[in-house]
């Protein structure tokens, strides 16, 4: 129960207006953590009410001691628009009986208006990186009375390229405040510079990996011979799944925008989410997803990273996540608290080893699946190796050294350079894109990520 939690009658309030009964499992141990007042690391995945989790000790602090003459008291850092967007919402929700209110800064909004807003000078302040960091440059904003840090998300911040902005922000920030850094991965070499830097002496929970998640989402494949064969098996699992609402995943913006035509044609409420569209439009489709106005969301994965949309019982990959994490994630957008979700990825020969992958990487099997009358011609591979991936056929036969041409001296130097690079380079696109170990992909900031 939320009462055995020392928070205050008001938060109690809200919590009962959103019906929320029990704490989650996360919540019941990010709260007396947080409410310790030490700093917290957490493996939290979305979906499992990590939102809340770190809002109500937050909202705890801010209600317990009033500080009327203090600058920005919390900030709460996320990697994508969509995200603050949405956590703003689930903070007013929780803070509706307070007095407490939030800023949101983000890119795609005015800067002089954002300037004005923190001019009112909000306790909470919900930011992505980027956009935070030029208001302190332009100093429109003060962290030095900061009480408390919040970083969610924080490995994605990462893996898009923010972790020198979120560094240079932990450092505007009062050395006196509390910080809570929530990950779907704590991975110490993906993570550990950050941690060190950020956080003093952290509570460490491990609370639900990355690779542990979604058992109520079924899991199934269905191998597919190209993009054609891809789209008309998209439109007849649509019609035998008739779900409710869908999010399909596309690894690139031009293929969630055809993806996105096809299905209009086709007579479908169906809207596309990725980083070209205006934040005008990203917020008009968000809506029109959430309240039912569109029936599937065509997405990018930067764009959809921990959406929460309630009712979305199908996942659809129109592409193969490009690592387990971001299958993980993309998985997630169904079955949310605890409702049961199916997710199916289409999957191309050139597929197969980044699926297999994905498969040992989360330690499960996904269901293979027919669709009557669309069987393909691609069956899966012919040989597999242990770990699940195909063994290539026909082996690239080495050179034979002694019937090598021989070479100009400059020449065989140029060789040997092209070499050495051959060598440091994985040998296939599979292993090229996941690295040794299934390390994440390392987004550039230019790709779909924002400021
Ligand atoms: P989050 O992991 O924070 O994105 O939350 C996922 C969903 O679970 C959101 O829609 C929350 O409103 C909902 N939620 C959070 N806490 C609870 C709770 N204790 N009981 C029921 N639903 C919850």
């Amino acid at each position: 129960m939320f009462a055995e939690y020392s928070l205050h009658e008001r938060l109690l309030k809200a919590v009962n207006k959103l019906g929320f009964e029990q704490p989650t499992e996360v919540q019941q141990q990010v709260i007396p953590a947080a409410l310790s007042g030490k700093d917290l690391l957490a493996s939290a995945e979305t979906g499992s009410g990590k939102t809340a989790a770190y809002l109500l000790p937050l909202l705890q602090r801010m209600v317990a001691q009033d500080a009327p003459n203090s600058g920005t008291r919390a900030l709460i850092l996320l990697p994508t628009r969509e995200l603050a967007r949405q956590v703003l919402k689930h903070f007013s929700d929780l803070a509706g009986f307070t007095r407490i209110k939030a800023g949101l800064i983000t890119g795609g909004v005015e800067f002089k208006f954002q300037r004005a807003e923190l001019r009112k000078n909000p306790e909470v302040v919900i930011a992505t990186p980027g956009r935070l960091l030029e208001h302190l440059s332009a100093n429109s904003l003060d962290l030095a009375d900061l009480e408390m840090l919040v970083l969610d998300e924080a490995d994605r911040m990462l893996d898009m390229g923010f972790a020198d902005d979120v560094m240079t922000i932990a450092d505007a920030c009062s050395s006196v405040r509390q910080t809570l850094l929530l990950s779907a991965t704590l991975s110490p070499k993906r993570m550990g510079q950050v941690i060190d830097k950020v956080l003093r002496d952290p509570v460490r929970l491990l609370l639900s990996g990355a690779r542990d998640q979604h058992a109520q989402i079924a899991q199934q494949i269905v191998l597919a011979d190209d993009i054609k064969h891809k789209e008309r098996l998209l439109r007849r699992l649509l019609e035998i799944e008739q779900p409710d609402k869908v999010v399909v995943f596309s690894n690139t913006r031009a293929g969630a925008d055809k993806v996105g035509s096809l299905l209009r044609f086709h007579g479908y409420r169906a809207g596309v989410l990725h980083g070209d569209l205006t934040q005008d439009e990203r917020n008009r489709i968000m809506q029109l997803m959430r309240q039912g106005g569109l029936q599937i969301l065509v997405a990018t994965d930067v764009a959809a990273r921990g959406l929460d949309i309630k009712g979305v019982n199908l996942v659809i990959n129109f592409d193969m996540a490009r690592s387990g994490d971001e299958h993980v994630h993309r998985v997630g957008r169904t079955g949310r608290a605890g409702e049961e979700g199916l997710a199916i990825s289409l999957i191309s020969a050139r597929e197969w080893n980044l699926m297999a992958s994905v498969e040992r990487y989360l330690r499960i099997k996904f269901e293979r699946r027919d669709v009557p009358g669309l069987e393909g011609k691609y069956k899966g591979p012919e040989k597999l190796k242990a770990s699940g991936k195909a063994v290539r056929s026909g082996k690239r036969k080495k050179p034979d050294p002694r019937k090598a041409k021989p070479v100009e001296k400059g020449k065989q130097r140029h060789r040997d350079r092209k070499q050495i690079g051959k060598r440091r380079t994985p040998a296939t696109p599979v292993e090229q894109r996941l690295g040794d170990g299934f390390a994440p992909l390392k987004r550039k900031k230019t790709d779909d990520s924002e400021p």
